[in-house]
């Protein structure tokens, strides 16, 4: 009994033949899992399916122990693009789930300075304490990045979906935020799945590697990773 789980799970689109098939997973609380493959591999599918934005067309997928039937409340995002909000700062972009999910919303109200705390806290452990009222554009990439992951932790997800979030940046900058993140995730123990093509990310990240096949996206390895990580 896994925290997210997948029994034969399959997902076909209108008019074609299936995008991921056979899907079995079970991945327990607090484990950091990576699913890697080329792309057209169906990791988007698996995330959107994962996250609860699209029902499978076969098989079952449970997070803690409810079959998932819509958009999951208990899951933070983060994605290839930033997607900061340019008329906010930083802050108040990391503010913003809050603010929009509706569990979230009442509890934000009554206690915004324990928020506000802990968005600035988090701002603060990926580096960017002092960038608070700074607006997107006043970011780079890397730091726009780091924004994002701490709007995606804002409400302390149990769940973190990752879906190539490192992938529009340059090596160095990339490789900084895979400590940033294995530093958040070590403190905090929350459960991440990370999509990715880059096997070297899922490697140095990963508790558990999928390795996905193409047409169908199949997995056709699962790899637990051991090795020592080097630390930044
Ligand atoms: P990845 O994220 O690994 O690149 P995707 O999940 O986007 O893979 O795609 C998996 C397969 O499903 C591909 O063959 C792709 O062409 C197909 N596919 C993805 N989205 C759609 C869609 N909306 N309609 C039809 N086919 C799709
Ligand atoms: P990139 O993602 O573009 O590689 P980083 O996120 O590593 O860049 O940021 C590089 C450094 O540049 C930061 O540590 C920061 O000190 C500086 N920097 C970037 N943008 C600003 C800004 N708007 N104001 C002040 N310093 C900045």
């Amino acid at each position: 009994s896994g925290f997210v789980t997948f029994d034969d799970v399959s997902h076909a689109y209108d008019g074609s033949g299936n995008a991921i098939e056979a899907i079995d997973l079970s991945i327990h609380e607090g484990e950091f899992v990576a699913f890697v493959g080329p792309s057209g591999c169906g990791k988007s599918t698996f995330m959107k399916l994962c996250t609860g934005l699209q029902p499978p067309t076969g098989g079952t997928i449970k997070v803690d122990g409810e079959p998932v039937t819509g958009p999951l409340k208990i899951s933070g995002m983060a994605f290839q693009n930033a997607n900061l909000l340019p008329w906010r700062t930083t802050l108040d972009n990391v503010l913003l789930p809050l603010e929009i999910v509706k569990p979230y919303r009442h509890q934000f109200r009554k206690r915004r300075e324990e928020f506000v705390d802990w968005a600035r806290k988090l701002l603060k452990t990926v580096g960017l304490e002092g960038y608070e009222d700074q607006y997107p554009w006043q970011l780079s990439g890397g730091m726009q990045q780091r924004a994002s992951i701490c709007r995606a932790l804002i409400h302390q997800p149990r769940l973190l979906m990752l879906d190539e979030p490192f992938g529009a940046l340059d090596a160095f900058t990339r490789e900084e935020l895979w400590c940033v993140l294995r530093d958040l995730w070590e403190a905090q123990r929350f459960t991440v799945v990370l999509v990715t093509h880059d096997l070297r990310e899922a490697a140095f990240l990963a508790d558990t590697v999928y390795i996905m096949s193409r047409r169908p996206g199949r997995v056709i390895e699962r790899r637990s990773i051991e090795m020592p990580r080097p630390r930044a």
